[in-house]
């Protein structure tokens, strides 16, 4: 476990040459104009390995503002000259779109700054590029794909579609469907020692529900796949039950009836008092909705793991559809969803054609196709002369009106980069940024709208890329993703296989492969967003090396009986950690219904003179279509 990973060990040096003069501190910069961080030679991001995603330099200088430490250490602003039409604040997709609309609005001459505190554009849109063995293999590093609970709004949609994406069109030209099947390899389960008292790993167990909606286990295949489990004989007499059975519950209640009733308890709750089974049952389920909502099983109700599609509702006659007191994506899910399309590096695609949309130099190429292997120009995003420039390693410490914001008729937005602090001008100022940050940046604000901003706890996760020698280990074990219940990773997969313009994913077990690993930090028992507070914590707290650890011992634990070898075999990781991750949904365990009008997200997103708010927390959840719709409104309200 020790040994050293000498590819893996050059491939972070040389990355991490331009990651160190990347961090902020190192700003030596006199004139920003010439000497931004993101002007420098060979400045790339995206192939950085080691810890990204929320990554070290960018997020210091907010939580000193949080701390209330900032001002005291920081250097007197310098006004920049100049006046632009609109900044914007947060270069994720809401504050790209936001951008996009404005100039749709006001006219290709719009004067535009976005200011992002990351060092690379598209918020939790982003990107991993890894070159293995000569090839170039993308992952997501966050926003994973076109996937939404409700199909996209006229103006997200429309928004998409002037970017040229058809995501029916793509799914069907690029993905390639049935691939790992096609070799023989699906979906496994990890037992871990620690969780279910030795460790095993079981191929073949196909869950029903969102994942995998055409592979309904067979009663034969999901007996077969228990009995090589380390689960005792009445739990898996359990799970067979709850997997297979057509059992009505709770007999004599009507549909509504039971779907208020389910509203109101955990899915745990549920499986042991309504369904009643074996304890043992929970370990197996307990963190099946952890990729969708950030907590387990114990706080999720049992309605909404009804929409997810987990077992135990197939015989208790619920009407199709969405039932009053059900979470935002539940409610969809159950009557529906968008169109899904994965580019090889997730959504950052969508944000990299926003990009070229908006300063068209700075990208290369002019198709749909040819995004996911254009190149960037850094030196070009925030260009003299440009009309829209794009400023990255710049955390916004302070927006407010110039007057009264009842009358006002200009924004001032001050942001530090390094140790300099600048002031920009301009016409209105849109914060695209997130919801607990609004607060601090504007103390202004009333204080009813700013307890409604700090409401909004945004959800923990960690997506890790493992670059891979080669995939043979998983060829030998017929397994393709692997859910591990009560394990580090919740999930292990290999990449997605998509191909498209000159971009192709691997096809041999031979070939070198990217995994993708999510985490996603909790604390079962304790409500949501207290569980999403505490895991937030956990990952500001655990360094590079720990998640190094727990990814070698969980994959070495895993493939072992495959021959894989962690020390031979890891050729690169980046681990993009998100502490502040998905938009935060309300849960309908814990949180109150809001009379219309009256929920923190939409008395949180009042527009304050001529600052207007975006972002998906201004939805009150995390999907890219919201991230674009609630652009639109903002930028709706200051034209307006
Ligand atoms: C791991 C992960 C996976 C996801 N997967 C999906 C998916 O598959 N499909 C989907 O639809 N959605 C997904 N989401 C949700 C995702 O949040 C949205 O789809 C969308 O990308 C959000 O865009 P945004 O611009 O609203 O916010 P963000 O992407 O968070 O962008 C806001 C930006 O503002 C910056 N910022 C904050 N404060 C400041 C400041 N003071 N100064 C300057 N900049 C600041 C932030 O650093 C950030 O870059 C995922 C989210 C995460 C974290």
């Amino acid at each position: 476990m020790d040994r050293a990973i000498p590819r893996r060990d050059f491939l972070n040096g040389a990355a991490m040459t331009i990651g160190a003069a990347m961090l902020p501190a190192a700003v030596q910069a006199s004139d920003l104009k010439t000497d931004e961080l993101q002007n420098h030679a060979g400045y790339n991001p995206p192939t950085s390995n080691g810890l990204r995603g929320s990554h070290p330099g960018s997020f210091e200088i907010a939580h000193s503002l949080r701390d209330g430490t900032f001002w005291q250490n920081a250097a007197v602003p310098e006004r920049l000259a100049g006046k632009y039409d609109l900044v914007v604040v947060g270069g994720g997709i809401s504050g790209l779109a936001a951008a996009h609309f404005y100039r749709e609005r006001v006219g290709a001459g719009a004067k535009i700054l976005i200011l992002e505190n990351h060092d690379d554009f598209g918020g939790h849109a982003k990107r991993n590029e890894f070159h293995l063995g000569g090839k170039l293999q993308l992952l997501n590093g966050g926003t994973m794909l076109i996937d939404s609970p409700t199909a996209y709004s006229t103006e997200s949609a429309g928004l998409l579609k002037k970017l040229g994406v058809d995501a029916v069109t793509l799914d069907k030209q690029c993905t390639v469907h049935g691939f790992y099947k096609s070799l023989g390899l699906g979906p496994g389960v990890f037992f871990d020692r620690e969780t279910f008292g030795e460790d095993r790993l079981v191929a073949g167990f196909e869950p029903e529900g969102l994942e995998t909606p055409s592979h309904a286990a067979s009663a034969g295949k999901l007996k077969a796949f228990l009995e090589k489990t380390p689960l005792n004989e009445k739990v898996r007499q359990d799970i067979l039950r709850i997997e297979q059975a057509n059992i009505d519950y709770l007999p004599g209640l009507g549909s509504a009836e039971k779907k208020d009733r389910l509203s109101r308890i955990s899915y745990k709750d549920f499986l042991l008092n309504i369904a009643k089974v074996d304890p043992g049952v929970v370990a197996f389920y307990q963190t099946r909705t952890n990729g969708e909502w950030g907590v387990g099983i114990d706080a999720e109700p049992a309605l909404d793991c009804w929409a997810l599609g987990l077992p135990g509702f197939q015989g208790m006659q619920l009407e199709p559809g969405s039932a009053p007191h059900m979470s935002y994506s539940a409610a969809g899910y159950a009557t529906g969803g968008s169109d899904r399309f994965h580019f090889p590096d997730g959504n950052a695609s969508i944000a990299r054609l926003l990009v070229r949309d908006l300063i068209p130099p700075a990208v290369s190429g002019h198709s749909v196709e040819d995004i996911v292997t254009a190149a960037v120009h850094y030196d070009r995003l925030d260009a003299e002369g440009s009309p829209i420039r794009i400023r990255l390693n710049s955390t916004v410490v302070r927006a407010r009106n110039v007057g009264e914001p009842s009358n006002s008729r200009e924004a001032e937005v001050t942001y530090a980069t390094g140790k300099q602090v600048y002031t920009v001008h301009a016409g209105a100022c849109v914060l695209a940024c997130w919801n607990m940050t609004i607060p601090y940046l504007c103390p202004e604000l009333p204080e009813k709208q700013k307890e409604a901003l700090h409401y909004l706890v945004k959800v923990p996760l960690v997506y890790t890329s493992v670059g891979l020698r080669n995939w043979t280990a998983f060829q030998k074990l017929g397994v393709a993703n692997v859910h591990a219940p009560g394990a580090y990773w919740n999930s292990v997969s290999l990449n997605w296989p998509v191909n498209i313009g000159e971009y192709r994913s691997p096809r041999s077990p031979e070939e070198p492969m990217l995994l993708f690993l999510s985490r996603t930090p909790c604390k079962p028992g304790l409500p949501a967003r207290e569980q999403h507070k505490a895991g937030r914590m956990e990952l500001l707290a655990t360094p590079f090396k720990l998640f190094e650890r727990k990814i070698r011992d969980q994959l070495a634990r895993t493939l072992a009986a495959g021959g894989f070898d962690p020390a031979r075999d890891i050729e690169a990781i980046t681990v993009n950690r998100w502490p502040h991750g998905y938009g935060y949904e309300y849960n309908p365990l814990f949180d109150p219904e809001w009379p219309e009008g009256q929920a923190p997200h939409v008395i949180g997103r009042k527009r304050f003179g001529r600052i207007a708010i975006a972002n998906s927390d201004s939805g009150a959840t995390a999907y890219t279509d919201v991230a674009i719709d609630q652009a639109y409104r903002a930028v709706g309200e200051l034209i307006a």
